[in-house]
This record gives C-alpha cells, structure tokens and sequence, in this order.
C-alpha cells in the first residue's frame, strides 16, 4: 500500500514537474492515442510515440510532457508496433528494380526490414548489390546473406562432384568477400541444385568462414520430408553445422513438408530444444500457410538428374533407359508431395498453365502427371504452390519460443503480400493461437536479436523509429493463390527510420530505407 502510494506520488512528480518547470519538448512527429505493443512482449500500453530524426524520442502521455510536433499521428484506436522484419524474401530483384524498389507488398504488411538471399540464392556480388541499393533508393530496410548455392554455383557450375582443395579456397574466398561487403551471414538451400551437391563439410567449411566474421547461418534445409536424409536428419545435420562452424543456425520456413513428415513436429522441436539447451544457437521462421512455393522442377525431379544442368536433365528425359529411371523416382516424389492435386502452377511464361492444378494440366494433354510434369519442367520449369503441409504441424511449431514470423515470398505466391497480416488475422485476432503481444515480438525485436540488428525492432527510446500503426481488426491479407499480388490492407501508418512511407493507408512515395548489415 505504502509503496504504491509512493510510486503514484513520483509518478505524478514526473508528470507536474515539467509542466510546473514550463519545459517544452519538440518532436518531428508524434504518434498519439495509440496502444503501443513494444516489441519486448510486455503488455500492450496507452502510450503516445514521439520521433525526432530517425530515432524514437519520447514514449509516453504527450500532453502531460508538454510535447510539441511538427505533424502529429492520429493513432486513437490503432496498435502501434515495431515495424515488421521479414528474415526470409527473395526481394534482390525488386530492391534493384527502378520500378519496384519501393517493396510495396512488405510496406503494406507493416515490414519495415526484409532480408534477402535466402536459400542459397541471390547474386554473389554483396557490394554491388548494396551500392545499387544505398543509390537508388529502397522502400524498406534490407540486408542480404551471402548464399552458398550461387558461391558454389559460381566456382563449380552444375556439377555435382566434390570440390579440389582450390575450389574449396575458392569458394572461401567468395564467401570471404561477401562477408567484408555486408552480408550478415550465409544462406544454404542444400534441398536445392547446386547447393545440394555439398557435403556436411563442405558447407561447414564455408560457415566457419561466415563465423569468423560475425555471422550466422540461415538454411533451407537438405530435407524437409523424406526425399533424402529425411526432416530429422537434416535438422540434425544443421545443428551440426551450429555446433563445428561456431555460429547461430537460423531454420528457414520451418515445417513437416509431406504425409511422410506429417506429425513430426514434436520430434523436430524435441531436437531443437536439446540443441538449444546444450548451447547452439537455433532457431528458426515459418510462415502461416499450408502450400510451400518452389518449382516444378525442384519438388518433383531427383537431384541427380539436374546435374550439369538443363541441356543434361533434356538429355538424361530422351535417353529411354534413363528416363524410366527418372519416372519412377518422380512417381515417387509427387506421392510426397500429395499427389498431382496438391501442385498448382504459380508462375510460368506459359500463361495457358498460370493457376491450374498439375492433374488438370495431364488430363488435357492426356498424359499421367508425371509425363505433363517432365514436359512442361524441360521448357519452363514453372513456380509451383505445393500444398503439402498440415494445421496442427504449423500451429504447434508456431507456438515455439524460438520461432519468428517470416514470409518467404516469391513472385507468384500470395505469402510475399500476405505473410504478417494473414499471421495476426488469422492466428492472433481469430484463433487465438499468440496473444498480440507476442506476435509482435516474433514479428520484430526477437528477428533483430536473431539477425544481430542493432536499434532495430523495438519501440524504445533511441531506437530506429520503424514504426507500424495498424488497426487490429482491419489487419488482414487478400492475396490469394488465384491473386496472389493483392495488397494487404489494416496498415495505417508507417515510418522507416522516421520518415512517413504509409499515411491513411497509401504508400506515399518515399524511399526511406536503408541497407543494414550485422552489428
Ligand atoms: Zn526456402
């Protein structure tokens, strides 16, 4: 009683006396009446957000400070969160495209910060990149990883052997150079060609370079299903990599791919709890959809028969013996992937196949799926959504203290507009899975902690002010499989690094982001 009385007594000090001293303190602009989710999980709180430059400057009641600014935010009724980090795009592209470099379908969602070069992928050129970036001007934040599948790809081609001794040194080198020009880490797809043709140590040799150079290591792993080593095996095999190469192993996208898999999950978080408690840094990002996006290619042929590349796989198709070989593995690989109905074409040049179903596309040429499969794969190889996961698999990985929010978008594929509102409509406001706060959190200041963000993914003073104002009951995705590049809606306002990018809803024409590399 007593103590409370005294914290009520400072706390009406701290409110008078600036009042009674007149100080008045002039922000550049302030959020007011909003309810402020901070980012460290704690609970929601009526706060008003001041930011002066690209910091945030001041939280609390505005008027009882004496808080003056030059624009003021109406936030009444509205959250007001970190803005969003997506550790998980395919955005390199979009980021250097003159037309695209605003990032619009992450603005929308509320993300501030995307981080690219996953999967192994993306180009090994990290300077030229970033310049190209801190040059033309980019919407969000974002940093790259340096990915092991374009290193390997870029000393050894296509080719599936084992590097020489001045391969590997090679390869070092590369991901050397990528290190010193930015990059907070590498990336590995090993499910993957070429990445896929790296041993364990190979890669291991490859991260400790990575490591001893501060960064982490983000993968796709070698097997999300039963293709090879299995789900468990290659979550193993990435803890390995954690344990030799001395770094934190962030599990891109984690899920139980397949009926094979399915159920898995509690073995996959037993695994990563254990790792945890033993001292590897794991963890991991998922987003909250049951199709994975990948190619055709990629989810029905066996890597072997990618090797040497497109010109070798057309080949080993006309080379009867061969081809028999490759059916009946393919056979076997559309069964994992739940049959011919489960795949449907996201994105091709072949307009005439965009949206339908791999059953559908063997039934007019009056083919089985496989034979349509290897026809259409040898011409175009299309994007595929591979609907393949589960709900009790995505839900109990997303209840996991170690697990964030991340996209993963491509072109083609709804999650690249979708991912975080789909996330807080669905999971948080409808189901009730995580409470907002936490989605927050899995949303910003726990994916700056992963990915060594300094000053980023908090509301707090000092902090770069990334700041999402959204309304909790409006905050939803409208991309579809069908349409996959509507614009979330529910984003009110959005600064990055201070600097209003959304106001009543609509992107406003500035490039305020800026390219981030690892503290
Ligand atoms: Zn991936």
């Amino acid at each position: 009683m007593k103590i409370t009385r005294l914290h009520s007594v400072i706390a009406a000090l701290g409110v008078l006396l600036p009042a009674l001293l007149g100080a008045q303190r002039r922000v550049d602009s302030c959020i007011r009446g909003g309810t402020v989710g901070d980012g460290s999980g704690a609970p929601r709180r009526r706060a008003d957000v001041g930011v002066t430059g690209d910091r945030s400057a001041f939280i609390g009641d505005a008027t009882a400070s004496r808080i003056t600014a030059a624009r003021t935010i109406d936030a009444t009724g509205l959250i007001v969160a970190p803005g969003f980090i997506d550790p998980h795009t395919h955005t390199q592209a979009d980021l250097s495209s003159p037309e695209r470099h605003a990032n619009l379908a992450y603005l929308m969602q509320g993300v501030t910060t995307v981080i690219t070069n996953n999967d192994g992928g993306g180009s090994i050129e990290i300077g030229r990149t970033l310049d190209g970036w801190r040059k033309g001007g980019i919407g969000t934040n974002a940093a790259v990883y340096i990915g092991q599948g374009s290193v390997r790809g870029a000393v050894l081609g296509m080719s599936a052997s084992a590097p020489t001794p001045a391969q590997i040194d090679s390869m070092r080198a590369i991901v050397a150079r990528g290190m010193d020009q930015g990059a907070i880490g590498m990336s590995t797809g090993l499910y993957y060609a070429p990445g896929s043709y790296a041993s364990t140590d190979e890669v291991i040799e490859l991260a400790k370079v990575a490591a001893a150079k501060g960064g982490l290591y983000d993968s796709h792993l070698r097997d999300e299903s039963s293709y090879t080593i299995g789900l468990v095996g290659a979550v193993n095999e990435a803890i390995r990599i954690g344990r030799e190469a001395h770094l934190p192993i962030h599990i891109s996208h984690i899920k139980a791919l397949g009926t094979d898999v399915w159920g898995q999950s509690d073995s996959v978080i037993g695994i990563v709890r254990k790792a945890r408690a033993s001292g590897v840094d794991v963890t991991a990002d998922q987003y909250p959809y049951t199709a994975s996006g990948t190619s055709l290619g990629a989810s029905l042929l066996p890597r072997w028969a990618e090797a040497g590349g497109r010109d070798s796989l057309r080949a080993r198709a006309k080379d009867p013996a061969t081809r028999a070989r490759l059916v009946v593995e393919m056979e076997a690989n559309l069964k994992r992937r739940n049959g011919a109905h489960s795949l449907l074409i996201s994105s091709t040049r072949d307009t005439s196949l965009l949206g339908k179903r791999l059953d559908e596309i063997a039934q007019r040429r009056n083919t089985t799926p496989v034979e349509a499969a290897l026809a259409i794969i040898t011409t175009a190889d299309p994007g595929v959504a591979s609907f393949n996961m589960n709900e009790s698999d995505i839900e109990n990985f997303m209840k996991q203290d170690f697990v964030v929010t991340g996209s993963d978008g491509s072109d083609g594929n709804p999650r690249k507009y979708g991912t975080f509102p789909k996330f807080f409509h669905e999971y948080v406001e409808a189901k009730h899975v995580l409470t907002l706060e936490r989605a927050v959190r899995r949303s910003s200041a726990q994916t700056a902690d992963i990915l060594g963000l300094k000053d980023r993914g908090r509301i707090g003073k000092g902090s770069f002010a990334d700041v999402v104002v959204f309304d909790e009951a409006a905050f939803a995705d409208r991309s579809t499989y069908e349409q996959p590049t509507l614009l979330a809606v529910g984003v009110r306002y959005l600064l990055v690094n201070g600097t209003p990018t959304i106001e009543d809803g609509r992107f406003v024409n500035a490039f305020a982001g800026r390219v981030l590399t690892r503290r």
